[in-house]
């Protein structure tokens, strides 16, 4: 009887790992014996890392016929619930019809959302560049503010959060607002974070970067002050400052799928599971967790993977080797993530590439804005569809880092 591996959600964690499964599947001799199925609402990958760019062009890549080519199938739908215990695991397909569906291995790949807090105003009027349709919600705004009567409320824009994604949106942001307002139009950009200063969890030499760039974008700081309430004309931060603005965008704080939360065992505050090093969920046999849904060191060393797609990538290399071998009686693969990059954009400044956890700067600017590009357009995208060119970088130690 043909063995089934189910993946939820087609994002990088999931691509990967369907890929990856397919490529043990094959190595083992064993197509036709196990079949590999992604579940996800549609065949595209989202482009999440891009969502605060100005032109939100490509964001969405279609995987047919690269799913076609390795032989996955995609059914468009929702995973709603998993019983571990049975091995089934609850669909609504995108027509509105439910089913069950039965496994032999599960890989939750469903990802993760940005979180909102319980602070007045901030699920009515926050925007947010976190899944496509908030991302493409967020451009329509901005894109209609010239619509509008020309005020104090208007022309500023408050980006809530000073981590990778704070950064690059509000740093981004005179780019959008001089393509929304005119060139000449005077707009505010304010960015917000409780830190002692700006960009401060990045280090000190990353840190001086950081603040070149906000000054050189004129992205005005509000550090060691929290986000205390809003409406659709202002802000409110703890200092007691009220700023005028119709545009605040909610970047701070990102929750794991609640299928990762459903699942038994220990978690994160982040709602990820804490994984074995084969990503397998410990508390829920025949279950993998991947992506942004598992917790696992990266080395021997302490460090743990962060929510990224760099990350993303790898584990779900590894999660789809894993759970395939199991299957077909290959030898698993810990996971192993040592080198650790990030690439910050921040706008007309450059862009700011840096090494190691603890973020040594090595490339700046220009220079460092040529390396996001290629990340951003080409190696976060999904491979040409053809089969033997992607099983050839689909094994669980391959890794894309510069
Ligand atoms: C604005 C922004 C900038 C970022 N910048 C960077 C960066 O510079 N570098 C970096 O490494 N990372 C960056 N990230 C983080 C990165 O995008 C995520 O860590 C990455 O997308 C995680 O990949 P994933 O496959 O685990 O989940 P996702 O990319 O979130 O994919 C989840 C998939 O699961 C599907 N899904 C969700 N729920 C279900 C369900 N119940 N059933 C079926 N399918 C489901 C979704 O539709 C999607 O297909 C950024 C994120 C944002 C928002």
């Amino acid at each position: 009887m043909t063995q089934k591996i189910i993946i939820a959600g087609s994002g990088f964690a999931g691509l990967w790992a369907s890929i990856s499964a397919a490529r043990a599947i094959a190595l083992a001799g064993k197509e036709g014996e196990v079949e590999v199925t992604i579940i996800s609402p549609v065949p595209t990958l989202a482009i999440r890392p891009r969502l605060y760019e100005a032109v939100l062009e490509n964001m969405d890549p279609d995987l047919t016929a690269l799913l076609a080519a390795v032989g996955v199938r995609h059914v468009a739908g929702w995973v709603e619930s998993v019983d571990h215990g049975a091995r089934t695991i609850s669909v609504t397909a995108t027509d509105g019809s439910h089913r069950t569906l039965d496994y032999d291995r599960f890989i939750l790949a469903a990802g993760s959302r940005l979180f909102r807090p319980d602070i007045p105003g901030l699920a009515e009027h926050g925007f947010e560049a976190d899944q496509l349709e908030t991302a493409y919600a967020l451009d329509a705004h901005l894109k209609a503010l010239a619509s509008r009567p020309d005020s104090d409320a208007r022309n500023t824009v408050v980006v809530a959060g000073g981590g990778l994604t704070g950064l690059e949106a509000a740093t981004e942001m005179p780019i959008r607002l001089r393509a929304a307002l005119g060139q000449d139009a005077g707009f505010r950009v304010v960015i917000v974070d409780n830190a002692p200063e700006i960009g401060a969890q990045f280090g000190l030499d990353a840190l001086a970067q950081i603040t070149e760039a906000l000054a050189e974008t004129g992205v005005e700081s509000r550090a060691g002050v929290r986000v205390t309430a809003m409406d659709a004309d202002s802000v409110t931060l703890s200092s007691g400052e009220k700023i005028a603005t119709n545009t605040v965008v909610w970047t701070a704080g990102m929750r794991a799928s609640d299928l990762a939360v459903q699942l038994p065992g220990d978690h994160d505050a982040l709602g990820r599971v804490i994984g074995d090093a084969y990503l397998r969920a410990p508390a829920a046999n025949g279950v993998f967790v991947t992506g942004d849904t598992v917790k696992v060191p990266t080395d021997d060393l302490g460090n743990y993977n962060p929510m990224s797609c760099q990350h993303a990538m790898s584990l779900g290399r590894v999660a789809g080797h894993n759970a395939a071998a199991e299957l077909v009686g290959l030898p698993l693969h810990p996971y192993s993530q040592p080198k650790y990059v990030t690439c910050l954009d921040l706008g007309e400044w450059g862009a700011l590439y840096t090494e190691g956890w603890d973020r040594q700067v090595r490339f700046t600017r220009d220079e460092g804005k040529k390396i996001k590009q290629e990340i951003n357009t080409v190696w976060i995208y999904p491979p040409a569809a053809d089969r033997d060119a992607v099983f050839a970088v689909a094994n669980p130690d391959f890794m894309i880092v510069p």
